[in-house]
């Protein structure tokens, strides 16, 4: 009886650390997903869901251009289960930090398939990081991560194709709506000055010209001679307005706009999100906000 009594315990026991076992892989921890930036962050979000937890190594209104790692990066990096970059040499510093962190998780380059452009910087031509300013290009951002989320997570394969054909549809909206707003602002209008060239695929998108002081990325100032030669341009070319970056000195744009005679437009969200708080705290906001601050300085 004694003995009959130990094996029904242990077969409860057995039962029990079974149906434990059970509950934990029915319902696994969240996918940790680190996105080198905000805006690649937003994507994985809005594809991954419920899913998935995704941390952003440059935050709100951070410069990717010139990012200092820090210690807890390497960490965040090392438990991730897939790590999201940009490419096209917009994170200089990220293949040192995932080598540095040990990471084995797979990177998906996000613009992979994109049809990189150029752009001139002291004089050399570099590839053009700043494509998610595209939204055609954006979409194909977003198939990019659906795809890599698939391959790390197969199990969540429904959740994120619907999640991303979902969003992929807002990216339709918002594609339309752009091109509405662009189309009220006279064609003669459609240039102006920002403080680094971040518009590059947003004006072959839309029909816009940027003129920019700094080059590609923020690391290197405009000289005085920069300088001279943009307020030149400004007035013989007659260029309406210059526009703040949440990511640049507004100082350098509000000189400019002073020496110039153009007015100052609002700020436009280049290469980072705004804080929750703010006016652009996802990708769709950053769009919207950029092109109702472009229509306002400049429609009419
Ligand atoms: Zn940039």
């Amino acid at each position: 009886m004694a003995n009959l009594r130990y094996v029904i315990t242990l077969v409860l026991g057995c039962m029990s650390a079974a149906s434990t076992w059970q509950t934990k892989a029915q319902a696994p921890d969240k996918l940790p997903v680190v996105a080198t930036f905000s805006v690649l962050a937003d994507f994985a979000r809005n594809v991954g869901g419920e899913r998935i937890d995704v941390a952003a190594l440059v935050g709100p209104d951070g410069d990717t251009h010139v990012y200092q790692p820090k210690p807890a990066d390497a960490r965040e990096l090392g438990a991730a289960r897939l790590i999201l970059v940009n490419g096209l040499g917009l994170e200089g510093w990220i293949d040192r930090l995932i080598k540095a962190s040990g990471a084995k998780a797979p990177v998906v380059v996000a613009t992979k398939g994109i049809k990189p452009q150029q752009m001139r910087e002291e004089g050399r031509v570099e590839l053009d990081p700043h494509a998610w300013q595209s939204i055609a290009d954006a979409k194909i951002y977003v198939a990019n991560i659906r795809d890599g989320l698939i391959a790390a997570d197969p199990a969540g394969e429904a959740a994120y194709r619907a999640n991303a054909e979902k969003y992929l549809g807002k990216l339709d909206t918002l594609e339309a709506e752009v091109k509405r707003e662009i189309a009220k602002i006279p064609p003669g209008r459609r240039q102006i000055i920002t403080t680094h060239d971040a518009f590059g695929y947003f004006g072959t998108a839309y029909g816009f010209r940027f003129v920019a002081p700094e080059g590609v990325s923020t690391e290197t100032e405009a000289s005085a001679r920069d300088v001279a030669k943009i307020i030149r341009q400004i007035k013989s070319q007659k260029i309406p307005a210059v526009f703040l970056e949440n990511v640049t000195d507004p100082r350098l744009a509000r000189s400019i706009a002073a020496e110039s005679g153009a007015t100052v437009g609002g700020t436009l969200y280049s290469d980072a999100l705004s804080p929750p708080d703010g006016p652009a705290s996802t990708y769709i906001d950053m769009m919207r906000n950029n092109v109702r601050e472009l229509a306002a300085a400049l429609a009419n």
